[in-house]
């Protein structure tokens, strides 16, 4: 095991989450770094670099959160933290057009052929939220058709059989969700293209839309089964209803031209977050000319925000965006393939039951055997050996996400010694589940 990595002490950190606790719910600002799921207090971080964190007991980690997704360049990258420096010294929001904000349109136009014009955002979820409007106002229609187990941010149609932090914590539909509003909601199992089709025969006249992630990055990774996303393609063409790919986790993430150039699939809207944000706060939904002109001022179907399109954002988002060559995804498949092989192999050799699912730079290693294709499937994976497999991942020095529903996030600077490390520390990992 490198040296240097291995936790020494947390007693900071506890400390530091039980005077948080007095003062925030449940001593956190979003529930899943809680770590309530694995039974632990969570870390409290004091910077970041490159791959590594370190905490304020001074204990350092690879890491494989990136802040949930975004920091596919890694922590504090030069470039970013530089265009962050200048684009500050001249003021940090002006509720005033900047031509930073058409500069980052113009990228994500000319990277998704299927964005044709783009809104800037706070958040995933408002990113989300404001595509569903969209697709509601444009249809005259209410229902809308999403996946258990995806997650599409916390609003209230889609906080519906949600993935992520509400099936980690196994929380039915949310308690402040009104039942008229779920009512609209139509949920199905992921990669279930026959179940699309009866749900459509039933009550496709009145579906706006189908929001889908087109890779399933809240219950685990769950790539789309072949012909899945076309044919959402094709049954939301036929009833005259939208298709919005959620790709605020996969967006840039997966591909350079998003899960939508990976699998040539042409959805209607796309919703952006995490990673066009390179670490600050934005999402954004983007599509057709025509579609996105309904929205205000161009159109009746009104959406704002006192800090959408804020400079420092723009700022780290387009420099992030930018650093994403061609070849760093193909430095990001190489990576994650390694990480995915040498788990796979650490699996057989301790007789773990295991699948490793892995599209692109997100990995997951599923504590079951079977094909996971959807929520249900994910659900078999033995929680416990997880929540075990967990502590001794971060007593070793490895950061991953508290949940076995979320995948690892391979970034541009896990170098070839990361992976190893990592690798060997899965070894030991499993090793110590058999004890
Ligand atoms: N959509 C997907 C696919 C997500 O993974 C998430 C967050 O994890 C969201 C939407 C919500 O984004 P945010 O947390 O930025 O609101």
């Amino acid at each position: 095991m490198e040296q240097g990595l291995g936790r020494r002490g947390d007693s900071r950190s506890a400390e530091a989450f039980d005077r948080a606790k007095k003062v925030i719910p449940g001593g956190v600002n979003s529930p899943v770094r809680a770590f309530k799921s694995v039974g632990l207090t969570p870390i409290y971080v004091e910077r970041g670099e490159g791959s590594r964190i370190y905490d304020i007991d001074g204990n350092s980690y690879i890491d494989y959160v990136g802040s949930w997704g975004p920091l596919i360049m890694g922590h504090a990258h030069p470039e970013v933290i530089e265009a962050l420096r200048k684009t500050a010294e001249k003021g940090t929001s002006f509720g005033a057009p900047t031509e930073l904000e058409t500069l980052m349109a113009e990228l994500v136009v000319e990277r998704v052929p299927s964005v044709d014009i783009v809104r800037m955002v706070n958040s995933g979820t408002e990113a989300t939220m404001s595509a569903l409007r969209l697709a509601r106002g444009i249809t005259g229609r209410s229902r809308i058709l999403k996946f258990e187990g995806s997650y599409h941010g916390h609003a209230d149609s889609l906080l519906i059989k949600a993935g992520s932090g509400v099936a980690t914590l196994g929380l039915p539909d949310s308690p402040g969700v009104p039942e008229g509003v779920a009512s609209h909601t139509i949920t199905v199992p992921y990669n279930d293209i026959e179940s699309v089709k009866l749900a459509f025969d039933k009550y496709g006249e009145e579906i706006a839309c189908i929001i889908v992630e087109p890779v399933a990055g809240n219950m685990g990774v769950v790539p789309p089964l072949p012909g899945f996303l076309q044919g959402l393609r094709d049954i939301t063409t036929q009833y005259g209803s939208l298709l919005i790919f959620d790709e605020v986790m996969t967006g840039f993430r997966v591909a350079y031209a998003c899960a939508q150039g990976l699998y040539g699939i042409t959805p209607d809207l796309t919703c952006f977050g995490k990673v066009i944000g390179g670490g600050l706060p934005v999402g954004a939904y983007g599509g057709r000319r025509e579609l996105m002109e309904q929205i205000a001022p161009s159109g009746p179907i009104y959406q704002a925000g006192t800090l959408s399109g804020n400079p420092l954002a723009m700022a780290a988002g387009y420099t992030t965006l930018k650093l994403l060559t061609p070849e760093v995804y193909q430095q990001l498949e190489r990576q994650a393939a390694k990480l995915q092989a040498g788990m796979a192999d650490n699996a057989k050799k301790h007789g773990v039951a295991a699948t490793i699912n892995r599209v692109g730079s997100m990995v997951c290693p599923f504590f079951t055997e079977q094909h996971v294709i959807n929520f249900d499937i994910a659900r078999t994976s033995n929680l416990k050996q997880f929540q075990a497999y967990f502590a001794s991942m971060l007593a070793l020095g490895i950061n991953i996400a508290p949940s076995q529903f979320e995948g690892m996030f391979v970034s541009a600077v896990h170098s070839d010694s990361d992976i190893e490390t990592t690798i060997q520390a899965h070894d030991a990992a499993l090793e110590s589940l058999q004890q």
